[in-house]
């Protein structure tokens, strides 16, 4: 059977590895980036290297994006628009939900299909059973491609809305970024008393394993929007995470991520939810004011 031909635009170490899988299975693939000297190891895999976008996109059904962000997009595409009518775009580049329905509106108004796109996954996981990736779009454009794309991780499809795809990895993204930056802040902490990270470790991975436990629960309580304080009432938590600011002050540590959760749960506390379950913070941070 003849592989769809792909076009590749965008050679970071996620577009490399990607275009890789590709050709690894058979695909004719042809890609472009704005540094050509990317290319050169995939060249040598059979790849065809296109000297200009609108020439890429001309060579490929199926076009992949693997940008910085959009405006990037924009910025090679913009000048090419004349090549995308016909194609299908599957945009793994990160940005925001409403940027990426800009996009899609953008890409059909150029006569082109779209698919949102987003790893869920490091370059050196493509084409492992540990990548996944969201998208979204429509449905039978996605299974149109859904065999194609699982090459590379496999396709979780969120939904017909474009902004799906990219709304689920940035809620993924929050939890990762903000975890991690609760951790360094610790490390931080830590050695501000002579403890190093090496030594934290084990403490650090005990703290973040319990996390888990309390998700099922969390969930069932905000679905419900009924918060019982069986979890933690967000008045001890208050106390709790002054504590942590205080500690954090006395360490000559920055207190900016302290002070925000403690501000959080104080809001919490003087909107009258003090008494019940710290996850009823999810209606003080979701209230638009
Ligand atoms: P890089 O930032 O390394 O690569 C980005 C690509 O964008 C390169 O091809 C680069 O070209 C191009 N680019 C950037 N700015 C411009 C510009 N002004 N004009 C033209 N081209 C430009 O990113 P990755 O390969 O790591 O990631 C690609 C996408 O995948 C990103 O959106 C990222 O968020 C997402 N992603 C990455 C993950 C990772 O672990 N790396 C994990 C999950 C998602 P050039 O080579 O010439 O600089």
């Amino acid at each position: 059977m003849t592989k769809t031909p792909l076009t590749v635009i965008g050679l970071g170490p996620m577009g490399r590895a990607m275009s890789a899988a590709f050709l690894r299975a058979g695909h004719p693939v042809t890609v472009w980036n704005r540094t050509p000297a990317k290319a050169s190891g995939l060249v040598e895999q059979g790849a065809v290297l296109a000297a200009t976008p609108a020439e890429a996109l001309a060579a490929g059904d199926l076009i992949v994006l693997s940008l910085t962000d959009f405006d990037v997009m924009y910025t090679i595409i913009e000048p090419a628009t004349a090549a995308l009518a016909g194609k299908t775009v599957v945009n793994l580049s990160s940005d925001t939900p409403d940027r990426a329905r800009e996009a899609a509106a953008w890409a059909a108004g150029h006569g082109a299909g779209y698919l949102s796109g987003a790893m869920m996954a490091s370059p050196d996981l493509v084409a492992t059973e540990a990548a996944s990736a969201f998208y979204s779009g429509p449905r039978e454009l996605f299974d149109e491609h859904a065999a194609t794309l699982s090459l590379i991780a496999a396709p979780d499809y969120r939904g017909e809305d474009p902004g799906l795809g990219p709304l689920y990895y940035q809620l993924v993204i929050n939890i990762f970024w903000t975890t991690m930056l609760a951790h360094v802040q610790t490390i931080a902490i830590a050695r501000a008393n002579g403890i190093s990270a090496t030594d934290l470790l084990p403490y650090a991975l005990s703290a973040t394993e319990s996390n888990p436990h309390f998700f099922p629960q969390m969930a069932a309580q905000a679905d419900a929007g009924d918060y019982p304080s069986d979890l933690e009432r967000l008045s001890m938590g208050l106390i709790s995470v002054e504590h942590v600011l205080r500690t954090t002050a006395e360490a000559g540590v920055d207190t900016t991520l302290a002070s925000a959760v403690a501000e959080v749960f104080r809001r919490g506390v003087d909107a009258g939810l003090g008494e019940k379950g710290f996850t009823s913070l999810v209606e003080t941070l979701g209230a638009k004011s």
